[in-house]
């Protein structure tokens, strides 16, 4: 096998340094910027705050603040088509995974032109995409490390993916002081979206030694942190280690890709509007189950990096107790243990989830085949 590794995006990290970001931009000899946002974020004042530290470097500065969550084709041709009005030669995406991949889109509409449905799959991108900065507001989708945006077409209730290296951020700023006004529930969906990208790219079938490290290390992180970050949302040290290991699980998952809690969990949002990681974090639990004999040496490493068990314990025992260790934080952060408790969530439309998820590009990393028939079973069970 031939392995591929990729990081694109410049790192910036410790608590203030959202105030480096002037600095970032001004790298790019750049004139204009145009910043994304929601309007929450928006309301926190951080993109206002951020304009004025860019207007006071002589640079013009404008808002696109509207962003709303499952972002589509169409949030991503306005966001475009404010750049172009303003000829904007940087962007900042200031959020979470929506404003970012809403940004990363608009990023590459400005340069490549055309419908952001062109380019769905592998490669497509033919041009550079708008020099983008990212100030993720969440520990979670590692969105502002990895090389894909994922994208909401309403027509027809779908998410779809762009992947291209061109669609990497060229600046992640991360800055654990933005993090602390999350609310706890927020903070224990995005988080567990981190863990199962992590779990999943360390199981995945074209897992390698660099992307092992970096999402082992992230697992750890996020089970010594995430509760902390949950239940003391002022804990800077727990919100920093979080937005740590999001982003080493998306430079990992860049790389190694994902497997079936979010080959369903992409379906469940685009019928359900379900978030993205509520979805993976009901369904992490019933997909490791199912994996486990596919993946007893991998749930066995994470349950030693995790010191769960004796030096003595068969390599199944100590991949059960992995994960017994995952289900367990799940419930302790309040992620609801069946489907049938998430708002939206209809039992009738699950053959149409299971239909849908067999679409998906992850299906062939996961450690374990998949048939649609499994799945639904799976989705049963999950209800
Ligand atoms: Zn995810």
């Amino acid at each position: 096998m031939i392995n591929e590794f990729q990081m694109p995006t410049k790192i910036v990290s410790g608590a203030g340094c959202v105030r480096e970001a002037v600095r970032e931009v001004k790298l790019f000899n750049s004139r204009k910027v145009l910043i994304i946002t929601d309007p929450g974020v928006n309301k926190t004042g951080l993109p206002a705050s951020v304009a004025d530290h860019l207007r006071a470097g002589e640079m013009e500065v404008g808002v696109f603040d509207e962003v709303e969550s499952d972002p589509g084709i169409g949030m991503a041709a306005n966001a475009g088509e404010a750049a172009k009005a303003m000829q904007a030669d940087v962007m900042v995406a200031i959020g979470g995974g929506s404003s970012i991949d809403t940004a990363k889109s608009a990023a590459l509409l400005v340069t490549n032109g055309g419908h952001l449905k062109d380019y769905a799959g592998v490669g497509k991108v033919g041009t550079p995409t708008l020099p983008l900065i990212a100030i993720p507001t969440t520990a979670g989708t590692g969105s502002e490390v990895t090389v894909f945006a994922v994208m909401s077409d309403p027509a027809n209730n779908e998410k779809f993916t762009i992947s291209s290296p061109f669609m990497a951020p060229r600046v992640a700023i991360l800055d654990p002081e933005v993090t602390v006004g999350l609310p706890p529930l927020i903070t224990a969906f995005t988080g567990m979206d981190a863990l199962t990208h992590a779990v999943e790219a360390y199981a995945s079938a074209i897992a390698q030694p660099a992307t092992n490290a970096l999402a082992i290390h992230a697992v750890k992180m996020i089970l010594d942190n995430l509760p902390v970050a949950v239940f003391r949302p002022d804990n800077i040290n727990a919100r920093e280690n979080m937005m740590q290991a999001a982003l080493l699980a998306g430079v990992a998952f860049s790389n190694a890709y994902l497997g079936l809690a979010h080959a369903i969990a992409s379906p469940l949002g685009g019928h359900f509007h379900v978030p993205h990681g509520l979805a993976n974090a009901v369904m992490l639990p019933y997909v490791m189950e199912f994996n486990l004999p596919a993946a007893v040496g991998r749930y066995a490493e994470i349950a030693k990096m995790l010191s769960l068990g004796g030096p003595n314990d068969h390599p199944r025992a100590l991949a059960d107790k992995a994960v017994l260790a995952i289900t367990a934080l799940a419930q302790d952060i309040g992620i609801p243990k069946q489907l049938r408790d998430v708002v939206g969530a209809k039992e009738d439309f699950l053959p149409l989830v299971a239909h849908d998820a067999m679409k998906s590009v992850q299906l062939k990393f996961n450690p374990r085949i998949a048939t649609e028939q499994e799945i639904l079973g799976m989705l049963h069970k999950a209800f």
